[in-house]
């Protein structure tokens, strides 16, 4: 049987970098990494459209969502943007921000899984490769795979979550943990578009294409969730960056509010442009502050096509700002699976120690990345999550 010091389920961003960073602490390491797939980081290749956003400068624990909103800020703190954007740098790869911290490559994310793979060269890459078992020894674990058994002192479950099955993603890292009885909080489909019921889908439908900037709310009080980002009308709903975001606090049966014209009270701003000679129609007015379209669409709704802004009430005015300012919709569900970027829950980040990302109750199998109850917001932050803790189990692993 081939015997190594590490064997890493996973050739993903979690994989490839844990790899890296376990050669880059100890250049003699003997490293394995699985993977089922044909190619390594498939998903690092099709993120930010082809460009990778890979990490965001904004980065800490507030970006993201576990049941235990502490446990990231550990391995957070042991690897930040900053180095990662080092690697990028002595890589020679250029790149640049784009808005709220966001880091993109210029030109492909091929780089970034070129980077990653030479930086784990010394380590067999081992794929189209199914992971059939694993099993503990006297001194360590025992993986079985279509192709034969391995034996490693520890091994890393870096299999990601189950979005985009279509890409790879399996529950294998869930049914390890089951396995060795780590806790799972249960997965769920994250940073995916919302669908929504036949009468909202009537204002979405003939507006599919148009984006404007909005603020969407999720909640209130102290567990409300705000994103101001762009919102785009499509064939079946809402979707774009801030209905992503939105979408890993939502629960099925929840509302969520649209502020169309965010910073303006529209209801105020009407009232004055009543005041100012309002002979104009109702859509014409609301075209100043909202595409055309929109406009049009919106006041058709409230059967407000031919009205006149000088003959509404302040009551009718209200009715039409809160319809701008404060839209409340009920989603039905959401995309799911199939076009979630990200998937929530997962491994109880109680059952793991938040400095190695190792299982309190397996000494020598740790998990990392998207596999733990850690899921960040859109705009970089899971590859950071997945750099970060990849980095802090190779530390310690190697540290031994
Ligand atoms: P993965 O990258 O999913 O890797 C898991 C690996 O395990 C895969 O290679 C898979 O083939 C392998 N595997 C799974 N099951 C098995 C098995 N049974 N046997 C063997 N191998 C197995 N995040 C950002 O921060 N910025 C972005 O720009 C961004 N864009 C995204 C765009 C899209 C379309 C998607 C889907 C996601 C995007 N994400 C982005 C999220 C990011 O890709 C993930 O959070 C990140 O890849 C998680 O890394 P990971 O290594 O934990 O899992």
């Amino acid at each position: 049987m081939e015997e190594f010091d590490t064997i890493i389920l996973g050739a993903g961003a979690a994989g490839l970098f844990c790899a890296g960073s376990l050669i880059a602490a100890d250049p003699g390491h003997r490293i394995l990494v699985l993977d089922h797939a044909r190619a390594p980081g498939e998903k690092i290749r099709i993120s930010g459209g082809g460009r990778c956003n890979f990490t965001n400068l904004a980065t800490n624990r507030e970006r993201f969502l576990s049941q235990n909103p502490r446990f990231c800020a550990s391995a957070l703190s042991g690897f930040a943007p900053g180095d990662f954007v080092a690697l990028v740098d002595s890589a020679r790869i250029a790149w640049h921000e784009k808005t709220l911290g966001q880091l993109f490559c210029d030109g492909s994310a091929r780089q970034i899984i070129d980077m990653l793979l030479h930086r784990m060269r010394s380590a067999v890459l081992r794929l189209e490769t199914s992971v059939t078992g694993i099993a503990r020894t006297d001194t360590g674990f025992v993986v079985t795979t279509g192709r034969g058994m391995a034996a490693g002192r520890q091994v890393v479950v870096a299999t990601g979550g189950r979005s985009i099955p279509k890409m790879g993603a399996t529950g294998l890292g869930y049914e390890i943990a089951a396995q060795f009885g780590l806790r799972l909080v249960t997965p769920r489909a994250g940073l995916v578009p919302l669908t929504f019921a036949e009468q909202d889908l009537n204002l979405c439908k003939p507006l599919s294409g148009l984006s404007l900037e909005a603020e969407v709310r999720h909640g209130s009080g102290r567990s409300a969730a705000t994103f101001r980002d762009g919102l785009l009308f499509t064939h079946r709903g809402l979707s774009g960056p801030a209905i992503l975001q939105i979408s890993s606090y939502w629960q099925p049966g929840e509302s969520i509010q649209v502020d169309l014209l965010p910073d303006c009270n529209l209801a105020a701003e009407l009232r004055a442009a009543r005041g100012q000679g309002g002979r104009v129609a109702v859509a014409t007015a609301l075209a100043r502050w909202l595409p055309n379209r929109l406009a049009e669409a919106i006041t058709a709704e409230l059967g407000l096509t031919e009205a006149r802004l000088a003959d509404q009430p302040n009551r009718q005015l209200d009715i039409l700002a809160r319809r701008v300012n404060e839209w409340q919709l009920r989603p039905v569900g959401s995309e799911g699976w199939r076009t979630a970027e990200v998937t929530l829950g997962g491994v109880d980040t109680r059952d793991l120690d938040a400095r190695s990302l190792q299982a309190r109750s397996a000494p020598g199998l740790y998990f990392i990345g998207e596999v733990v109850d850690v899921t960040g917001w859109l705009g970089g932050y899971n590859f950071q999550w997945a750099w970060a803790s990849a980095h802090a189990a190779a530390r310690a692993i190697a540290g031994q």
